[in-house]
């Protein structure tokens, strides 16, 4: 019950890793805004909590200021503080293009959801953080971010951004006691990895989609909530800036097995 009288806000909470960490930020006490712009899978979400949680729902694109403005000025009139920010929504390019043939549009809006609208939530929940002397901010990255090969180029740069974001904002906030740290998820079963997990199955080559780290296995939605709640916790109290893989040591060799 890390989170009793806890406000968290998770953003991309319709799905995947997001739901994850909603539910279990709930399960250990907090009271949870869950921003998607998938009214569906917030619903979904919501109808996996437990039965005593304080959980809102809300429709939102991160990309979209206004929206996000908005929604952090409701929370604040409903709740009156924000203790943990999660802002995990993102979106993947889909093809991976080599860098001849990418396109402006592509970039602009992966880069504008998951690096502008990380930034975005940051901008807008931190003022309230700054003003009580507490609070954390998780970003979820990828290790796409710390080297090419996942994701498409695109992906990737908004990857390495959000990672800068995390340190550039732990830097700015650290002097008011806000923390601001990242995880980067290595090959995760969720909506976003839907099409590869299909291909793989439906092709005899699902142990392969494990071969690349060193655990030989993918992760779960649920290891990667477990990390983003523990860098939120006070358990994580002297620990800002950092970049935390939770990749089954995809990162930690270049020797890769399989
Ligand atoms: P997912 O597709 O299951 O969940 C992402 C959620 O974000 C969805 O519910 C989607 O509706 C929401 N979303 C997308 N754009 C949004 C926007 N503009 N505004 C609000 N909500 C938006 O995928 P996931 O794997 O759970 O992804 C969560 C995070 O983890 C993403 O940032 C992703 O880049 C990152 N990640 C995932 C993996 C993986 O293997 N699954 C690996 C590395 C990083």
């Amino acid at each position: 019950m890390r989170f009793t009288e806890r406000v968290a806000i998770v953003t991309g909470a319709g799905s995947g890793i997001g739901r994850a960490t909603a539910l279990r930020l709930a399960r250990e006490g907090a009271s949870v805004i869950m921003a998607d712009w998938s009214e569906e899978g917030l619903q979904e979400t919501a109808s996996h909590m437990p039965a005593d949680a304080t959980h809102i729902e809300r429709k939102l694109d991160v990309s979209d200021e206004d929206g996000v403005r908005t929604l952090i000025a409701e929370v604040m009139d409903q709740f009156g503080q924000i203790d943990v920010l999660v802002n995990n929504a993102g979106i993947s390019g889909g093809s991976y293009p080599p860098v001849t043939e990418n396109e402006k549009g592509d970039w602009e809006k992966i880069l504008g959801v998951n690096l502008i609208g990380a930034m975005l939530m940051i901008k807008h929940v931190a003022p309230h953080m700054q003003a009580r002397q507490q609070g954390a901010i998780v970003n979820t990255a990828s290790v796409a971010g710390i080297r090419s090969g996942a994701g498409g180029n695109p992906y990737s740069a908004s990857k390495a951004g959000v990672i800068n974001l995390t340190q550039t904002a732990a830097c700015d906030l650290g002097g008011f006691n806000v923390r601001v740290n990242a995880v980067c998820p290595g090959l995760v079963e969720t909506g976003m990895t839907k099409a590869v997990f299909d291909y793989a199955r439906s092709n005899d080559k699902e142990h392969k989609l494990g071969g690349r780290c060193e655990l030989r296995r993918y992760g779960k939605p649920e290891e990667l909530a477990a990390a983003i709640c523990f860098l939120a916790s006070d358990d994580a109290s002297y620990i800002t800036g950092q970049a935390l893989p939770v990749d089954g040591g995809n990162t930690a060799s270049l020797n890769l097995p399989g």
